[in-house]
């Protein structure tokens, strides 16, 4: 579809969108508002016309990077939000009413499990279901089922749900596919490749890449024909139907959540995305090293990585991802015995912080930190040892990387 390569097309992207005085960067549109010399563009601009009005519906800046994320995943338009929760919570609160079936992967971001709790509250059916088998999905759908999600790559435990098969199913029942791409980023995996409709992505994880910014984007895909979903109101619909969705999504998303990316963290995950794909291929072949090395390394138990060909659902990320690479988060136990926060103390470049998709290798103990909240019940049902350990793998030296982990291990043999 594009002409070059994604890094070429990335790091040339802002600059041939529309030169302004050469610079190479899309400004920071600090202006809250948008004047204009005639009233009639005024209008033209509030009835649908592309440009400008006030900055909570998006200006210049973001305008810019939507254009990046877009050609990134391939899409048909995207619009940015100012977290990855806030896009989740724009296409939630914008396409589901009271009485709509949602089907849900069990295999969910906590905080999103959070969001799908207060979608319940307010009357939307939520069902979870362990997608790695499609008759499961398959089972769920009732008369009322208005849209299936799923995430690509679990956190932390790295399950791999059947993301083409449930494509597949959705197109059958012409239902709306959601898929949160964060953890694999359009990097691995596209989500037109698996049919979705609509793609979200965090941008604050590998987009960004540098832990400097917090934002979140929706993507449509274009393949899926809005005429005949329930919930679009009319005035969104209006010329093609396979972008009333994104529309709405964009024109009330932003207007009632009101959680729009600000022009400042723009333009720095628009820098970030500039070196996208390099992080990628060396997170990737980072993670698969790390992992190789703990999984015959005496001190592990378990190691959950994807590129592992231990890991039930390595064939599919191969036929997936192609020979791309695996992801940069894994998981994995320590032996008994080995008291984990003892272990993370020890080491000294691995930063003890939870995020992900740094440009620094990140670790956490998970059962006591970001799955404290969820209790012991509740962790035992997800699958989460209480000596978890997750890593978000960077961007340092393999040899470095390795050898922090081989040292602390090193202290209790
Ligand atoms: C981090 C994350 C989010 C939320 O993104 P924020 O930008 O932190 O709000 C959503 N989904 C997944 C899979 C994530 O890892």
């Amino acid at each position: 579809m594009e002409k070059y390569g994604l890094s070429t097309e990335i790091v040339h992207a802002e600059r041939r969108q529309q030169i302004e005085n050469g610079a190479v960067h899309k400004a920071i549109y600090t202006s809250s508002q948008y004047a204009y010399r005639d009233a009639n563009d005024l209008v033209a601009v509030f009835q649908g016309q592309p440009g400008f009005s006030y900055a909570r519906q998006g200006t210049p800046t973001t305008a810019s990077l939507e254009k990046v994320i877009n050609q990134l995943e391939a899409g048909a338009g995207t619009c940015t939000f100012a977290t990855g929760m806030a896009a989740l919570s724009a296409v939630f609160f914008t396409l589901l009413k009271a009485g709509d079936h949602l089907i849900s992967s069990q295999f969910i971001f906590g905080n999103t499990n959070s969001l799908l709790i207060s979608l319940a509250r307010l009357g939307v059916e939520v069902t979870h279901v362990d997608g790695r088998d499609v008759a499961q999905v398959r089972a769920a759908i009732r008369p009322n089922t208005r849209m299936v999600f799923m995430e690509t790559i679990a956190n932390p435990g790295t399950q791999l749900v059947d993301l083409a098969a449930i494509g597949d199913l959705c197109e059958e029942h012409k239902l709306l596919y959601l898929i949160d791409n964060t953890m694999t980023t359009p990097y691995l995996l596209k989500g037109r490749e698996v049919k979705a409709g609509l793609v979200v992505n965090s941008l604050s994880k590998m987009i960004c890449g540098h832990a400097n910014a917090l934002g979140g984007a929706v993507t449509s895909t274009g393949l899926f024909d809005w005429s005949e979903y329930d919930n679009i109101y009319d005035d969104y619909k209006k010329d093609d139907p396979r972008a009333w969705g994104l529309l709405q999504v964009r024109k009330k998303g932003l207007r009632d959540m009101g959680a729009t990316l600000s022009a400042d963290a723009a333009h720095r995950i628009a820098v970030g995305a500039e070196t996208f794909e390099l992080r990628m291929q060396k997170s990737c072949a980072n993670a698969l090293a790390l992992a190789h090395f703990l999984e015959q390394h005496p001190g592990v138990v378990s190691v959950s990585y994807p590129g592992l060909a231990s890991h039930p659902q390595h064939a599919r990320a191969k036929v997936l991802f192609g020979d791309k690479g695996y992801g940069t988060l894994l998981a994995f136990e320590l032996a008994e015995g080995i008291d984990c926060i003892d272990f993370l103390n020890r080491l000294d470049i691995v930063l003890l912080a939870t995020h992900l998709g740094d440009t620094r290798t990140l670790s956490l103990p998970v059962a006591k930190t970001i799955y404290h909240e969820m209790g012991p019940q509740k962790r035992k049902a997800m699958g989460i040892a209480d000596g978890l350990l997750r890593v978000s793998v960077g961007i340092e030296n393999e040899s470095d990387l390795i050898g922090d982990f081989a040292q602390a291990l090193d202290y209790y043999s």
